[in-house]
């Protein structure tokens, strides 16, 4: 069984905490916390798009896990006054699927689809008709009796998410007319974010405790929050009515997530790298190979966090161990050095 890894940035599928993640959610650009230009640019489209009394162009939002691409979409149907229509890439089996799904769309609706890069290439085919001329093609019956239909669809905004843009096909990435990457927080937004949530928790959060988390969190509000509910469970458990910065540093220790928000398995894997390569670069299905893990999941989970902090770096010749994750982690010089 796969260790559960409380600083995972990917959505957890257990019903408890996708009920932590909807309380927590923010509702609106007042509430959703830093990504300025983001809500600079969608707010200026979404009041053109008002005035206009049309459909927001189709937007396309990338970047790694748990930096509120969801929660975006959903702040952009509530700001548009649209419903709003939630699938995701792996879930929409059959090009039929899509087609039934677009069809009972209603004028100006938001449909959100999670992981647009996992979706099947027939069903991704339908998506471009339909979001550049609102139009579905599809095929009725089978063989030479099969002909091919073009059916109406009402205008509609298309909110794509994807950890990575690379995997998307060009002719669906170019059908986006706003695309836009999620950047990591700063540490005073993940502190601003913490307190908010501690808020609706009803949990009480001293600010010097907030900032403390915020520096673990590995700069994305899902890890915050998931780290100051384990916080909480710590506190009750020791019976303290207000979380402190020692309650913090306690449950983290115990958690062994350290001062950069690393926990056992990102040391494991920087430590293997360092082990068996030195300061050479290593490709990553190798890496993959020596931790057991997918590519893809050392790629958008593992991956990106490390390299925002500077632990890791990516070469043309592969990935490598930088002087600073060195250091930090306290690695032997590397005796494989030649000079
Ligand atoms: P993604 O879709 O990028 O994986 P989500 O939108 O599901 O990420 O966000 C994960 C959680 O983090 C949400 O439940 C929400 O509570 C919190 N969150 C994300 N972005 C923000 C933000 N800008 N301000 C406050 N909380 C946020």
């Amino acid at each position: 069984m796969p260790i559960e890894r409380v600083v995972e940035a990917e959505a957890k599928e257990t019903p408890e905490e996708q009920v932590l993640e909807n309380t927590l959610r923010p509702q609106s650009f007042k509430e959703y916390i830093g990504q300025e230009r983001l809500k600079t640019n969608l707010g200026l489209a979404i009041a053109a798009a008002k005035q206009r009394g049309e459909s927001l162009e189709h937007v396309l939002l990338y970047g790694p896990p748990g930096l509120g691409k969801t929660t975006m979409a959903g702040v952009i149907a509530r700001e548009m006054g649209a419903n709003y229509r939630i699938t995701s890439g792996p879930a929409i089996d059959r090009p039929a699927d899509l087609a039934s799904l677009l069809t009972s769309l209603q004028p100006n609706d938001v449909l959100f689809i999670d992981e647009i890069h996992r979706l099947h290439r027939g069903v991704e085919e339908i998506l471009y008709s339909a979001m550049e001329d609102f139009k579905l093609d599809i095929t009725i019956g089978k063989g030479p009796a099969g002909r091919s239909v073009r059916l109406d669809l009402p205008p509609f905004t298309l909110i794509g998410a994807t950890t990575r843009t690379g995997a998307l096909a060009g002719p669906l990435r170019d059908r986006f007319g706003i695309v836009h990457r999620l950047e990591y927080y700063t540490e005073p937004e993940i502190a601003r974010i913490v307190d908010r949530s501690s808020v609706i928790l009803g949990v009480k959060l001293e600010a010097v405790a907030a900032e403390l988390l915020s520096t673990r969190a590995r700069l994305t509000p899902r890890i915050a929050n998931r780290l100051l509910k384990r916080v909480r469970d710590y506190a009750d458990i020791h019976n303290s009515s207000v979380i402190d910065a020692p309650t913090v540093n306690a449950a983290l220790q115990m958690l062994e997530i350290d001062e950069f928000g690393l926990d056992a398995a990102d040391r494991a894997m920087l430590l293997t790298i360092h082990d068996k390569y030195g300061e050479r670069p290593v490709g990553l299905t190798t890496i993959a190979a020596l931790t057991g893990d997918e590519p893809a999941t050392i790629e958008d989970y593992y991956e990106p966090y490390l390299m925002q902090i500077g632990f890791l770096e990516r070469t043309p010749r592969g990935r490598k161990v930088t002087e600073r994750a060195r250091e930090h982690l306290g690695f032997k010089p590397d005796k494989l050095k030649m000079f």
